[in-house]
């Protein structure tokens, strides 16, 4: 036997092996994962020859790519929207110093992200103003504060939602110091219940889009348009995102729809159906956005340069993933599993394609399924896809491992077929 210490390999051997990660990580860093990776050589937990893998390993953080197989278009806890390249290329061209609010021709400031609100209005006609903050929470947080104060804000008791997370909005506006009005039944309220409660005192009402579960049996509540011109604003949250209606999603609420039925301010998130970066959308009247667009507490929230480079990037350029993922044909997710499993079928893998259901997820169309096609293998393969190199998310269902083809995108097939061939 020889001496595990003998076997260590030399820092400078390994450090000359790994110049890449060195420009990535700085040499100090690398030199410290390469240190830690020795121990383990000498503890003899790890192989002499392990010690870069380990290493690299080390030296990976932030978060990583992930391959989303869930079959959850939007899935919260993978980063909701994957966003499109000419998203991906805006953020990269706004990383440096930008003109976000700088006017090049007059050489004098200009208002921030002004290309974003164009692209925003320009997608929105209905809305005679937009403005843009952290995410969709932020929006309902600036409404309380500037609209309500410590008034009342009027809303449903069917439409009190936890957003996720253990997250409440009737918390989350109370966390304002404002007063939060709770009118109807869980299952049923009246354009009565809400004029009833409307006073003097009154900051808003709120109407809250049900973006997480579904109420059925004895409902009902009252349209957008039964709640315009009740004399206080009308602010609705839809949720989701979407501006215009999708023919997919007949129920889901969109941006152009509420305003047209007499929403003073519309709410949403960017990041969900949308598809772009993690924002918070203010669509509606003029007057309105400007009085949250000039309230000290709209700084706190104020959007990064490159949230607004992304988001008008969605905006003007082509479908982003997950409205291609939303639309996709059936017959051709049909194929790719076919295709796919037919390829890991040859190399003796247990790998069938079936036909599946994914869902919209993330706080969208909650009730809808969307007919999909997925490469179903033995249940075994889905915690070493998570681990390996470019990580896979499936689901399991029924005691398989299911990867659903709708929320991957068809560039990522190929790594999908490489990451299963790559569990032992
Ligand atoms: C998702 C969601 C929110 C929260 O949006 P964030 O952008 O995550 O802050 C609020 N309201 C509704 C109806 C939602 O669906």
């Amino acid at each position: 036997m020889t001496d595990p210490r003998r076997q260590v390999p030399r820092t400078d051997a390994v450090l000359s092996a790994m110049t890449t990660e060195v420009d990535a990580h700085g040499r100090d860093a690398v030199k410290a994962a390469i240190h830690s990776a020795q121990d383990q050589v000498r503890a003899g937990t790890i192989d002499p020859n392990q010690v870069i893998s380990h290493a690299r390993a080390a030296l990976r953080t932030g978060p990583r790519p992930v391959i989303n197989a869930t079959g959850v278009l939007v899935h919260t806890n993978l980063g909701r929207a994957s966003l499109s390249t000419a998203a991906r290329t805006a953020i990269q061209a706004a990383a440096g110093t930008t003109d976000v609010e700088f006017d090049l021709v007059t050489g004098t400031r200009r208002q921030r992200g002004r290309g974003t609100m164009d692209a925003l209005r320009a997608a929105v006609p209905a809305a005679d103003d937009a403005h843009m903050v952290n995410n969709n929470a932020a929006a309902l947080l600036l409404c309380a504060i500037v609209l309500a104060g410590s008034r009342d804000i009027v809303v449903s008791r069917g439409e009190l939602v936890e957003i996720g997370d253990g997250f409440r909005i009737p918390d989350l506006l109370r966390s304002t110091g404002a007063r939060l009005r709770g009118v109807g039944t869980t299952n049923r309220t009246t354009v009565r219940d809400y004029t009833d409660a409307i006073s003097s005192d009154t900051g808003f009402v709120l109407k809250v889009h049900p973006s997480n579960f579904v109420v059925s049996g004895f409902t009902s509540t009252p349209d957008v348009a039964d709640l315009a011109g009740l004399g206080v604003p009308l602010v609705v949250d839809i949720g989701s995102g979407l501006l215009a209606p999708h023919p997919a999603l007949p129920d889901e609420p969109d941006a152009a729809t509420m305003l047209r039925a007499g929403a003073s301010l519309v709410t949403a998130s960017a990041d969900k159906l949308l598809g772009g970066p993690q924002a918070g959308l203010l669509l509606g009247a003029a007057a309105l956005i400007e009085r949250l667009r000039r309230h000290p507490a709209a700084r706190a929230m104020r959007v990064d340069k490159l949230t607004l480079a992304a988001l008008e990037a969605t905006l003007r350029g082509p479908r982003p993933p997950v409205v291609s993922a939303l639309e996709a044909d059936l017959t051709e997710l049909g194929s790719r599993a076919d295709r796919l499993a037919a390829a890991l079928s040859e190399r003796g893998i247990d790998a069938v394609a079936v036909s599946s259901l994914a869902v919209v997820g993330g706080g969208g169309a909650p009730g809808v399924e969307l007919p999909s096609a997925a490469v179903s293998l033995p249940d075994s393969y889905a915690q070493p896809l998570r681990v390996g190199m470019t990580p896979v998310v499936g689901r399991i269902e029924q005691g398989r491992c299911l990867l659903d083809l709708r929320s991957v995108m068809e560039s990522d097939d190929d790594a999908i077929l490489n990451a299963v061939l790559s569990v032992d």
